[in-house]
């Protein structure tokens, strides 16, 4: 995996093959494969990718539902592993470090939000996606599907050593995605908080919010995953199919927040919440959504947007997570399952995160 080559693309820069797991079309089923990755800069680390988690996004953009993807695609963006080699000018890190890299490798690192630590939000043309983007050397990035990763160390995470590489993978989104809300409308002690959806995400927020101190309620399709809900720490699980939870629940909440993609009736969902109450939408629909404006208004409730966090935020996100013993419920699977995994999110059969073990690929 370590073989260096010279590229035929236009930088001719040495480069360096890597197996992966990619999608050669829009829609197409993944397959093996190898991925040529910038050879180590100045600046860059080596990952071993150990262990890789399979979020719902990877899927919306391997089916281009968020727009044009780029070809053959790796995805990934929950990667957790080890640093194998450094650049002669990395200071952060060591070889053998346990770390983790999310849904960004790169940033302008001069904007405000850069500066600031919002590297999600750079508008210095925007974060650089660890997948289905261009990264500085003009070549595609390639995710977490792979066997190694080469990133600037400032882009990595370090993994709590108490947690396990393959349940902290899915941290570096579906954690961050979830605590970065919670941890900015103030979940805590004394707050009450609904989580839409019990997924992916949807677990993540409900360990977090719990740990975080609030009062936890899983707003679910059904009750079929109500045991599996308390246990992870919710206080109520209710069912969105039964209309009687939006009678029952009416006016309850501080804080939403939507981890579904699906097309659901946001206002319903708004007249759950207090006055002064906020939805966060963190689900990514394809299509635009409606609201009812006379939901917003009849309590002063706001509906909210919120997309990962940058790099300090998923460094304190971690680190908490460690503290409280946190980390996903995984599925872990050999590469050669990667299809039949997509399959199974998409009819919602998983609890909760599939990881893909990277020594399979
Ligand atoms: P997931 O594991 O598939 O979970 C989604 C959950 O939504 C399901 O478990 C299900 O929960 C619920 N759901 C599914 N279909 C539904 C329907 N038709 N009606 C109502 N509820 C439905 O997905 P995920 O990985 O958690 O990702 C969720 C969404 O967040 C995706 O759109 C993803 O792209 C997006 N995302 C956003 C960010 C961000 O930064 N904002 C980051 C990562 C992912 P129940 O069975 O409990 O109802
Ligand atoms: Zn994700």
């Amino acid at each position: 995996m370590t073989n260096t080559a010279i590229t035929n693309d236009a930088t001719q820069a040495p480069t360096r093959t890597v197996a992966a797991y990619a999608a050669p079309a829009a829609n197409s089923p993944l397959r093996r494969t190898t991925v040529e990755r910038r050879a180590v800069g100045e600046h860059d680390i080596v990952i071993d990718v150990r262990f890789s988690g399979i979020c719902h996004s990877d899927i919306h953009q391997v089916g281009e539902d968020w727009g044009t993807g780029i070809f053959p695609m790796v995805p990934g963006h929950e990667i957790a592993g080890v640093v194998s080699e450094t650049g002669p000018g990395v200071t952060k890190w060591k070889v053998g470090d346990r770390v983790g890299v999310g849904c960004f490798v790169d940033s302008c690192r001069e904007c405000d939000n850069c500066v600031s630590g919002l590297q999600q939000y750079c508008t210095g043309g925007g974060m650089t996606p660890t997948y289905n983007g261009i990264g500085r050397d003009g070549r595609p990035t390639y995710g977490g599907y792979s066997a190694e990763l080469v990133v600037d160390e400032g882009y990595a995470l370090r993994i709590p050593d108490n947690l396990p590489l393959d349940a902290a993978a899915p941290l570096l989104c579906a954690g961050i995605t979830l605590y970065s809300p919670l941890a900015h409308w103030g979940a805590g002690p004394g707050k009450k908080v609904a989580i839409v959806g019990l997924g992916g995400l949807g677990h993540m927020g409900v360990k977090i919010a719990h740990a975080l101190g609030a009062d936890v309620t899983v707003l679910s399709q059904s009750l079929r995953k109500r045991e599996d809900g308390l246990k992870l720490g919710a206080d109520d699980y209710r069912a969105t199919s039964d209309p009687a939870t939006f009678t029952e629940l009416a006016g309850r909440f501080d804080l939403i927040v939507n981890t579904v993609s699906a097309d659901l009736d946001l206002s319903a969902y708004l007249g759950l919440l207090r006055v002064d109450g906020t939805m966060v939408q963190v689900g990514a629909p394809e299509k635009p959504v409606t609201v009812n404006a006379h939901a917003l208004l009849t309590g002063r409730r706001s509906l909210a947007g919120s997309m990962i966090g940058g790099l300090p935020e998923t460094q304190e996100m971690l680190d908490f997570c460690g503290e409280h013993g946190i980390a996903a419920e995984i599925e872990l699977i050999g590469a050669d399952r990667i299809n039949e995994a997509y399959e199974r999110v998409l009819a919602g059969d998983v609890r909760y995160r599939f990881v893909i073990d990277a020594a399979t690929i």
